[in-house]
């Protein structure tokens, strides 16, 4: 399928031409028609689908072709994004002047927390149509009666999990009341657990259009993999001899936990080596900061949970490092995806203690291929043993949070998807040669463009949500998702 297929008018065809995007993702193929028809949405899709495009591309025709038919008081703000966190706000904003920007009648701003209000209030006194907003500032903007969204005709509730996990839910609560009850809503959010239905369910009209991309499971081809089996107090040692190769300019280290990333940080002052972290528990100043560092280059190693590295978007990202690896296998391939993109290449190394050989073994069957092992390195141990892909070993897993009981159907070779796309080396080879910087046995890249690679890249569509929003994903557990705060 194209965009031209998505009965699209011309100004928004031509910006996504110019965006360099030929073929919709799942998401966007699935959830585009029914915008455009003007009914409800209950999306469930993580950031890295392409699901900020999937909302803002038809709203944006939406409001355009209302636009035309009706006399709106001007200046009405008449779409709402709520969102958790600056950094998304900030990029949906951008998405909307991006494929927007043939339709200059739609004007759109940002307003969150953090910053002085003042050129957010100027902004809205002048007049827009779309408001992205966190929802903090919106509720003391709405308070110090400087919004009013009266007119909204299409609202956005994006990341509701997220929400939930930050604590925001009643302050969603408190802004609902103020929509009025004719208006369109979309609702997305990654993981659909009970409280996350419920919210769903007052928010949406009855019955909406459910749409859901299944998690992908493949990883890139451009991304070489390789794990570093190692004891755990090696780990920060290890690091600092993987950064000392000059040839990885700008790496995202990736743990479970919030304490996990400041300890990493400390671990790395002490070899004088700088870096940041980002994650629940920072200021929005601070994540934008550390953010903007890394995005500039002036940060070289950016350490990140999950949740918060949600939404990073950054090109030239050269490597990841899982320092812990994941839990749920499907996070692994988000967070590998983070580099390699658009045909770049990328390197993926991760440290697998004894702990977390089970996650190993869950991720292995999950993309269907074995993870070369590097052994080019002063901590190799025998102590932690490779994990084989076609072994038969029972590997216990670790008590508490982090580790969970294997999913029903996830024993013998994951979901399907189009995993196992080869390309790799021979398995237990180890990666020699070239540096870790350099591959030098860079597999091809997929060519650019096609359905295949979009759908790899951007998970695939076709899972529908059951009735009741009961087939949404498991919220993870551990890390940032184990602490809810809020109810509702
Ligand atoms: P999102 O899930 O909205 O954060 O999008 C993830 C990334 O995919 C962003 O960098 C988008 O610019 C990019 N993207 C979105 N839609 C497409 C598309 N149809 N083709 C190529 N890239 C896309």
């Amino acid at each position: 399928m194209t965009f031209d297929e998505l009965n699209l008018i011309d100004p928004i065809l031509k910006a996504l031409k110019e965006e360099g995007y030929t073929t919709p993702t799942p998401i966007q193929e699935q959830a585009i028609p029914h915008v455009l028809e003007g009914k409800d949405l209950l999306g469930v899709a993580q950031t890295g689908t392409g699901k900020t495009a999937a909302f803002t591309v038809p709203i944006l025709q939406v409001l355009h072709r209302t636009g035309q038919l009706q006399q709106h008081a001007r200046g009405a703000i008449r779409c709402l994004v709520l969102t958790p966190t600056r950094e998304l706000a900030i990029q949906i904003n951008e998405s909307f002047g991006a494929y927007g920007r043939h339709l200059s009648q739609i004007r759109h701003t940002v307003i969150f927390g953090g910053v002085g209000q003042n050129p957010q209030v100027q902004t809205l006194k002048r007049g827009v149509e779309v408001l992205i907003a966190t929802p903090g500032r919106l509720l003391d903007l709405m308070n110090q009666g400087f919004i009013d969204l009266r007119q909204i005709e299409v609202f956005v509730l994006d990341e509701a999990d997220r929400m939930l996990d930050m604590g925001f839910i009643n302050d969603i609560k408190r802004i609902l009341p103020k929509l009025p009850t004719k208006r369109q809503t979309l609702f997305f959010s990654a993981t659909m657990p009970g409280q996350i239905q419920e919210l769903a369910a007052t928010i949406l009209r009855p019955n909406p259009v459910r749409v859901a991309v299944t998690p992908v499971s493949s990883t890139a081809e451009t991304v070489t993999q390789s794990v570093f089996m190692v004891q755990q107090s090696d780990k920060p040692a290890l690091l600092r001899h993987i950064l000392e190769d000059k040839g990885i300019k700008r790496v995202l280290v990736f743990t479970r936990t919030k304490h996990g990333a400041d300890k990493v940080v400390k671990a790395l002052a002490q070899y004088q080596i700088q870096a940041e972290a980002i994650h629940g528990n920072k200021s929005q100043n601070h994540r934008q900061r550390a953010l903007s560092n890394f995005k500039a280059g002036s940060t070289r190693v950016l350490v990140a949970t999950d949740i918060a590295a949600r939404g990073i978007d950054v090109d030239e990202l050269t490597h990841v490092i899982n320092y812990e690896i994941p839990n749920e296998p499907e996070t692994y391939v988000h967070r590998i995806g983070r580099t390699g993109r658009a045909g770049a290449f990328g390197t993926a190394f991760s440290f697998v203690e004894e702990e977390e050989r089970a996650y190993l073994q869950d991720i292995q069957k999950l993309i269907k291929r074995q993870i070369d092992v590097d052994t080019d390195h002063p901590y190799v141990t025998t102590a932690v043993r490779p994990v084989s892909l076609h072994g038969t070993e029972r590997i216990i897993r670790p008590k508490g949070p982090a580790g969970r009981p294997p999913r029903p159907g996830r024993e013998g070779g994951g979901r399907g998807g189009n995993a196992g796309q080869g390309g790799g080396r021979p398995a237990g080879s180890s990666s020699q040669g070239g540096g870790r910087s350099g591959g030098s046995s860079r597999p091809a890249a997929p060519a650019a463009g096609s359905s295949a690679d979009t759908n790899r890249r951007f998970g695939s569509g076709g899972a529908r949500v059951q009735a009741g929003g009961g087939g949404g994903r498991r919220p993870s557990r551990g890390g940032e998702g184990g602490s809810r705060r809020g109810s509702f």
